[in-house]
């Protein structure tokens, strides 16, 4: 079933053209071909048919390309959209209701979000050296910052270190769930500096820019996660690693804050993805409910399944709209944009499991099956209760927010 996607009254005709042709090119170019495009994923593909599938995401890419559609978290020179943050979290909802078409839109996680932090941070040289090539796609990348040891939902727990020698940091830690590490041909490393011999003092976060080729730079293994015996999420040791100086992300100190950078607001564009990937689901189900027949009857007209549909409308509608809300705040620079983020984060993600579970039950078995993406779905938002700051740290700080502004005598204006 194609997208339902019509012009939104209110909304700038800039972002209802990018949701049209964006609409047009998931429901002419990719749906019709989704299983042929990803059919390598599981493994059971020939040489040729991988080759085929290849072929045909290229296709895909360049008619995104030729459209202007491709990229849109980069500016123009780095061959991006340069669009703002508004259309591109509109953007989102829509390309996402295919299976991977953020991938032939040109984003990629984590290569993503690097490009980003160094478009953001990044000297000229930095840029020639690493942003071109992973835009063009000759380089591959990782973000490594949680660590087997210390708790990733606490970020000031960080111990990996940077200690300058001269002209030079040498790189000594433990990471793990570094995303694309078998592929990557740099990370970008969360770390502590300290100066040679204060290892033990806790200094100031930074990320440096490390080559994986690196000597002391060792994937110890792709952890396996959801049953499968590998994955691209990698533990990682940084053994005594030896990086010049001039890779270092902007400056020593700004480590903490351009993580924020990068998970802060790319959580609005996250929570547009599960959108339209629940979009999806919730279309998958009521497409079955109007042609199984159960028991004598349709699935239509059970009152269980009519739960479900309306259960799933509820979900769908309130995380759109909560996230949309969260967008334009952030979109003003209004500080309770914080907060917003926070709430949409936890409850997103949760949303987005309530209604694949049900579009699952709908389907029965062929809903577990890798015949439809729901299976996928429904990993994903379980993953997104943890990965990127796991619910309770958002909760408390929703209610610390909360809090502190009713202490100080006011109070909260939902209107806002
Ligand atoms: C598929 C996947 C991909 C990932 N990719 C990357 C990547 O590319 N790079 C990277 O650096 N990291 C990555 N991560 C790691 C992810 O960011 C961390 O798992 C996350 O930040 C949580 O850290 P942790 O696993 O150490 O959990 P912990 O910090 O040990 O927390 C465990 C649990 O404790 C609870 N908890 C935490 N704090 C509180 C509190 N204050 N009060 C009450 N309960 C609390 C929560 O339920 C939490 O789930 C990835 C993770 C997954 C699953």
């Amino acid at each position: 079933m194609p997208i339902n996607v019509t012009p939104i009254a209110g909304l700038s005709d800039h972002i209802n053209d990018i949701r049209l042709r964006t609409a047009r090119i998931v429901n002419e170019k990719i749906l019709p071909d989704e299983a042929v495009l990803w059919r390598g994923r599981q493994g059971q593909a020939s040489d040729e048919e991988r080759a085929e599938s290849k072929a045909l995401r290229v296709k895909v890419q360049e008619k995104v390309k030729a459209e202007g559609l491709w990229a849109p978290h980069l500016p123009p020179e780095y061959g991006g959209m340069g669009i703002d943050f508004l259309a591109h979290a509109y953007m989102n909802e829509i390309l996402a209701y295919a299976v991977g078409a953020a991938s032939l839109f040109g984003v990629v996680a984590p290569n993503s979000g690097n490009q980003t932090i160094l478009a953001k941070y990044g000297t000229a040289e930095q840029k020639e050296k690493w942003l071109l090539p992973l835009v063009e796609g000759t380089m591959q990348s990782g973000f490594s910052m949680t660590e087997p040891e210390n708790a990733g939902s606490d970020p000031r727990s960080i111990r990996t270190s940077a200690v300058r020698e001269g002209d030079e940091w040498v790189i000594n830690g433990h990471k793990w769930f570094t995303s694309n590490g078998l592929y990557a041909d740099f990370f970008i490393v969360m770390c502590r500096a300290a100066e040679a011999g204060g290892e033990d003092r806790p200094g100031q976060m930074m990320q440096v820019i490390v080559p994986t080729s690196t000597p002391g730079v060792i994937i110890e293994r792709g952890i396996g996660i959801w049953g499968n015996a590998s994955s691209d999420h990698c533990e990682v040791r940084y053994d005594n690693v030896r990086v010049p100086a001039e890779n270092v992300l902007g400056q020593v100190g700004d480590g903490h804050r351009a993580a924020q950078d990068r998970l802060g607001a790319g959580r609005i564009f996250h929570c547009m993805n599960s959108v339209g990937q629940m979009w999806r689901a919730f279309d998958l189900m009521v497409e079955r409910m109007l042609t199984r027949e159960v028991h004598g009857g349709l699935l239509k007209d059970k009152q269980f399944m009519q739960g479900f549909v309306a259960d799933s409308y509820m979900d769908l509608q309130s995380a759109r709209l909560m996230t949309i809300h969260a967008a334009e705040k952030v979109d003003k620079g209004d500080p309770q944009a914080r907060t917003e983020i926070s709430a949409i984060k936890v409850f997103v993600p949760a949303a987005y499991s309530r209604v694949v579970d049900r579009a699952i039950q709908v389907w029965g078995a062929a809903g577990v099956s890798n015949d439809l993406p729901l299976a996928g779905m429904y990993l994903t938002a379980r993953t997104l209760r943890i990965a990127d700051g796991p619910d309770e740290v958002h909760r408390i700080l929703i209610a610390k927010n909360v809090l502190h502004h009713y202490e100080k005598g006011g109070s909260w204006d939902f209107a806002g």
